[in-house]
């Protein structure tokens, strides 16, 4: 099938994931990573850091950056219009593949705006394309076990329409393996083929 769609050539890109902070308002039962701010080792990277960690991907040939973070409880549109900012004045063509559909929300509640405004002026800053992750399973009954801080499956359905309507592309994800069902699975998989059909925004599935 991706020889049909894409001849027999089979392309890269460079990527390099950029945590800028492990602090997160959500907690997720399964995430080793997101903590909150009085943990040791919590972290929060500043400018100087981030844009030291951007010179050293481009030594290395990187030409996407993904920034990987927790959902900072006090991060506002101006926190993540900063840091594409932040990351272009070191590399001004690297792509940035960056933010959930769950940060979308968390800035527009924050920064008192519209999810579309947030990701209108997320696309004006530079930002390339937008996460699919925050997906994990999309069924309710299994988010509300996993992950019951993080938006739920029309939410997230109505970020990445919303995205993709507005010529930002963006990936899908599925993170399977804790409580779901193959039934829950395929019901995921389903809403990601109807996205897909209707909007042709998404660019991966990235399991
Ligand atoms: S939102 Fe992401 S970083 Fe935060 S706890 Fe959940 S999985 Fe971890």
């Amino acid at each position: 099938m991706r020889e049909l769609h894409a001849g027999n050539i089979v392309t890269y890109v460079k990527n390099q994931n950029l945590h800028v902070t492990n602090i997160c308002k959500n907690l997720c039962g399964f995430c080793g990573f997101g903590g909150s701010a009085e943990d040791d080792g919590a972290y929060c990277n500043d400018k100087v850091a981030i844009q030291a960690k951007v010179r050293l991907a481009l030594k290395r040939g990187v030409t996407e950056i993904c920034p990987l973070s927790g959902v900072h409880p006090e991060f506002t549109i101006d926190t993540y219009y900063d840091l594409i900012t932040c990351v272009h004045e070191v590399g001004p063509h690297i792509h940035l593949h960056a933010f959930s559909p769950d940060e979308v929300v968390h800035a527009a509640s924050r920064s008192n705006i519209s999810s579309a405004e947030v990701l209108g002026r997320l696309k004006v800053a530079g930002l390339g394309s937008l996460q699919g992750t925050a997906a994990e399973i999309l069924v309710d009954s299994v988010r509300k076990v996993i992950c019951p801080k993080k938006l739920n499956t029309a939410e997230w359905v109505r970020i990445i329409k919303e995205a993709h309507a507005m010529g930002i592309p963006s990936t899908a994800t599925i993170m399977y393996g804790s409580c779901e069902s193959a039934k829950h699975r395929a019901e995921h998989l389903g809403i990601l083929r109807t996205i897909q059909d209707e909007t042709n925004g998404f660019t991966e599935l990235a399991p």
